[in-house]
């Protein structure tokens, strides 16, 4: 007979997944899918759109035709009825591609269409949820010129009235701002309330008093655009305050650590594609009369950029697979979106090192991957405020 501690352990066993990164059969499906649209329909305009700036709407419309722009949003309401990980593997399998594509449809789903699901009232929900997974492209607007890392010392007042609560204010560095049809922009109620004032608003493009100001020329994720927004007594209806008011800063953090998974997704995808381009040239290029791939010294240098961003993946799709499963991912999200932004920024660069000369011009792919990586120590919370998010969480608990 097998004693009782021995048989539990068995069949605790033969449960148990396969391996960590593992994808469950429709997942698997889901991420091959996106990057073969990302293959065909993205790679070829990757360097016009870095060139120009500007992603065609026709490329847009076609990430709404795939159904990649409302992941988690029901069926009935016109999204995919998916989980928080297949929106992980879209942003990675995108961002394979070209990252710019990938924060796109990244703060489509894990910044706003999330907040929207979470803290939307039955109104909003129905008067947005299906125009954001048909067609309208969604942005997030907390930072300001003077308040980044410090972001609850946003300084965009909103001021009640009987039927609306009137905006003032100015807002820097919004992404999709080009683009979005609708945006989530937090404001104080009470400047001398702190945290406690802040208040967020689900804001129509279209409304009066309400305008997307200059788009900034950047480093790398240049297809994506990064806009000022200008409120200038800007009538929000009160219906339109998203969850509680007072309660925004709750909005604002809940939604920027499931956003902060998104980046690391974004960031292994990126790291993926450099050693993609870089296991490829390496067989090919040659040197002293072999392939640089078949120097012991380039094979170690790939070997360990592909450990570093397997263990980058390893701890991304743990944060996801946490937060989709209930349970609490806050130092999860902050560790992988911070180990994620290095490895994407070493990887490019080994990338760069190893096409040569070529790697360093815009012939080839890997010295935008190497300028799209800067950014993920930089937005969602910089690597500094991904630290002290895990500091807090390990010494005061
Ligand atoms: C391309 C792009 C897209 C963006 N998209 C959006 C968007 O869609 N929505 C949005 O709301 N915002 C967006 N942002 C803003 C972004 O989140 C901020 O830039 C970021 O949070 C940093 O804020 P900051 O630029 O004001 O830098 P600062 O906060 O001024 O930081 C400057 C430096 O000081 C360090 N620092 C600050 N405080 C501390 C501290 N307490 N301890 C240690 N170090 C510290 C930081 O780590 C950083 O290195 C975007 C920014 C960019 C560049």
């Amino acid at each position: 007979m097998i004693p009782q501690r021995i048989y539990a352990w068995t069949v605790s066993k033969v449960d148990s997944p396969r391996g960590l990164t593992s994808l469950q059969e429709d997942e698997a499906l889901f991420r091959d899918s996106v990057y073969e649209f990302a293959d065909h329909e993205i790679r070829p305009h990757v360097r016009e759109m870095d060139q120009q700036a500007h992603i065609p709407r026709q490329l847009i419309d076609k990430l709404f035709d795939l159904g990649v722009m409302a992941i988690e949003i029901p069926d009935a309401e016109g999204g995919a009825g998916a989980s928080f990980f297949h929106a992980v593997l879209a942003v990675e399998a995108l961002s394979r591609v070209d990252p710019a594509i990938g924060v796109l449809v990244d703060v489509q789903n894990t910044l706003v269409v999330n907040a929207m699901m979470r803290w939307g009232s039955d109104a909003i929900k129905r008067r947005y949820l299906r125009s954001l997974a048909e067609r309208t492209v969604g942005a997030y607007a907390l930072s300001e010129a003077g308040s980044g890392s410090d972001a609850f010392a946003l300084t965009t007042r909103a001021v009640e009235t009987p039927d609306a609560y009137v905006l003032n204010g100015r807002k820097l560095w919004i992404t999709n701002g080009e683009e979005a049809g609708l945006f989530i922009v937090f404001a104080t109620i009470n400047p001398d309330a702190g945290y406690r004032g802040i208040t967020a608003f689900v804001i129509d493009r279209d409304l009066p008093g309400f305008t997307v100001g200059k788009k900034e020329d950047k480093l790398g994720i240049r297809a994506s655009s990064t806009c000022e927004l200008l409120m200038e007594d800007c009538r929000v209806p009160r219906a339109n305050v998203l969850g509680e008011i007072g309660m925004g800063y709750k909005v604002a953090i809940e939604t920027l650590n499931e956003g902060r998974i998104g980046i690391g997704a974004q960031m292994i995808g990126l790291a993926q594609g450099a050693l993609d381009h870089t296991i490829a040239y390496t067989r090919e290029r040659r040197q002293f009369g072999k392939a640089i791939a078949d120097f012991q010294g380039v094979q170690f240098q790939i070997a360990r950029a592909a450990t570093e961003l397997e263990a980058a993946r390893l701890m991304v799709y743990n944060a996801a697979r946490l937060r989709d499963a209930g349970e609490p991912f806050m130092k999860e999200a902050a560790m992988c979106k911070l180990f994620a932004s290095e490895i994407a920024e070493r990887v490019a660069s080994l990338a760069v090192n190893l096409f040569g000369g070529y790697g360093f011009v815009k012939d080839y792919p890997v010295e935008k991957l190497y300028r799209d990586a800067k950014i993920g120590q930089i937005y969602e919370g910089t690597s500094n405020l991904q630290l002290q998010t895990i500091a807090k969480q390990i010494l005061t608990s």
